[in-house]
């Protein structure tokens, strides 16, 4: 038998480390050393019930385990094979007996591509990714398809940017494909800057080598031998396991010369971001990857034509790259048949706020905003009413009630006035100031705004200001117009991503929630 500990930041954070040196030393003691093997795994998407555990051969999931727990874990379950009820992630008790987790609501809507391995496998040991299929796409790529191949695979697959953007992945290969050069470069963008989005960090804590895998598969289809995976240097554990997993990719030979004898080479290297948002902006990356100061560059000329060291470049998200394996392995029909008509897959969640499940979901796209609120997050705590749900982080809007049905996927929610972004999701509840939400937003954009253009380095200033006034109740009908105004002005006349999305948290709002607005304004009167 073999018990799997969460190894992701989430059961980091509330001990999983210490829980499972226990657990070693516990499973020593009762002498069962030779019988249990100990697995440190990545997130599970339940992170607000950390530590969790699960026990095999009957896949009992432990949730909240604390230290004091592991001598009755090992001396009830592991020697006598009693399950110790009380430990069980409640959902799965039932009065008939226990359900599997697959079966419990945060679970059942749930599909896992980008997610499939996390929770699953040992990301510290590539025989374990080999173990359930890894490698085995890019071997199939480099035998058996050529990179128009691959290319044409993506594009059937309707496979779009996962880090907010939603760019057809198969259309950007094709245009730097298209360029001829010496050298062109792959590149990862693992700077998830969203508040509350946690997703990319998840997949490269818990299945670092689905990532390198589709980077060499890329490489492959563009014609570049060299990768860049540019990640926040916060994220400590994921960038151990990213370490790792290159080490033994390289070892085995599936990085490097000459990949599994095809002629092909192909090698990745890490570079770490010092926690700028503007750098997770594609050419700001870039920027900052050549060792400047992470500022955005105009385009034209895009990436696919002069990106990196003024090279063709492909930058794609970790979600969007986790996902690539399984599109060639199981084909693009495959993966165009879940999904929209023009958002196809799944895409990641990262649940926050009020809600009893926080956590991490992967849900195909077009499930509605209830399906994922009430019945995989498990509903508002305190028997409080929903008012509306954030996505697309600071770039991004508010959902309120009236669209609790809309199917979620990238046109819709820009239809509504947010956006899918790389998926974080924040829910707030009737006791929450819709004004104080876009607020936080704005705090943090005028924070991170890298001051190269004035629209953003001074606009976002002067809507906080306004903002401020609001909320303290000092404002006046004009100061609202004059916000408005400025957000229109910000967003037409910004450089880049960061500036030109800056006012959404604030339009969204005044689009549903003006009458909280014209509250602060009228108390004062
Ligand atoms: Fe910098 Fe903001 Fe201008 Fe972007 S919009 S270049 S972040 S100042």
């Amino acid at each position: 038998s073999h018990v799997l500990v969460c190894g992701g930041t989430g059961c980091t954070s509330s001990g999983s480390q210490q829980i499972m040196e226990t657990l070693k030393e516990e499973i020593k003691k009762a002498g069962l050393e030779s019988e249990v093997s100990v697995v440190q795994t990545g997130c599970h998407g339940l992170c607000a019930l950390g530590p969790i555990m699960i026990v095999y051969p009957d896949a009992s999931f432990y949730s909240m385990v604390k230290i004091e727990d592991i001598p009755e874990i090992v001396q009830e379950h592991l020697l006598k094979g009693r399950v110790v009820t009380r430990l069980l992630y409640q959902e799965t008790v039932t009065p008939a007996g226990v359900k599997a987790l697959i079966d419990t609501n945060f679970y059942k809507k749930q599909h896992r591509i980008a997610l499939r391995n996390c929770g699953i496998i040992n990301p510290e040991v590539i025989e374990e990714y080999i173990g359930t299929g890894g490698y085995q796409a890019l071997g199939k790529v480099l035998t058996e398809m050529t990179p128009d191949d691959v290319i044409q695979c993506l594009m059937d697959s309707g496979l779009r940017g996962r880090g907010g953007g939603g760019f057809p992945t198969g259309l950007k290969w094709k245009l730097a494909k298209q360029n001829d050069a010496d050298q062109k470069y792959v590149c990862c963008n693992a700077d998830e800057g969203d508040p509350g989005a946690f997703m990319d960090r998840s997949v490269l804590e818990g299945d670092p080598h689905a990532v390198l895998e589709a980077m060499a598969i890329a490489g492959y289809a563009i014609g570049a031998n060299q990768g860049y995976i540019y990640v926040r240097a916060e994220y400590p554990i994921a960038v151990e396991r990213l370490k790792i997993a290159i080490n033994q990719a390289r070892e085995m030979e599936l990085l490097g010369k000459d990949i599994f004898g095809s002629g092909f080479d192909f090698d990745i290297d890490l570079r770490l971001g010092a926690g700028a948002f503007v750098c997770g902006e594609e050419t700001a990356l870039m920027t900052s990857i050549e060792g400047n100061r992470g500022e955005p560059r105009p385009r034209p000329p895009f990436p696919a034509q002069k990106g990196l060291f003024g090279k063709p470049t492909i930058l794609n998200n970790v979600e969007t790259y986790a996902n690539i394996p399984q599109i060639i392995l199981n084909g693009p029909e495959w993966f165009a048949s879940m999904g929209t008509e023009k958002s196809k897959g799944t895409k990641v969640f990262a649940l926050g706020g009020k809600i009893h499940n926080t956590g991490l979901v992967e849900i195909p796209m077009g499930t509605t905003l209830r399906e994922v609120i009430e019945e995989i997050g498990g509903g508002i705590p305190n028997g409080k009413k929903f008012k509306a749900a954030q996505t697309g982080g600071p770039s991004g809007g508010c959902i309120p009630a009236e669209h609790f049905d809309i199917p979620i996927d990238y046109d819709n929610l820009i239809s509504i006035g947010s956006m899918m972004g790389s998926g974080g999701l924040i829910v707030m509840d009737e006791t929450d100031c819709m004004v104080d939400i876009a607020k936080f937003f704005l705090e943090f954009t005028v924070e991170e705004s890298c001051g190269k253009c004035t629209p953003c380095r001074i606009g976002t200033k002067r809507m906080l200001e306004i903002l401020t006034k609001i909320t303290k109740g000092t404002a006046t009908m004009e100061d609202l117009d004059k916000l408005e105004e400025l957000c229109y002005y910000v967003k037409e006349n910004s450089a880049c991503g960061l500036g030109q999305t800056a006012p959404n948290p604030v339009l969204s709002t005044l689009r549903y929630f003006r009458d909280e607005y014209e509250a602060h304004i009228k108390e004062k009167r």
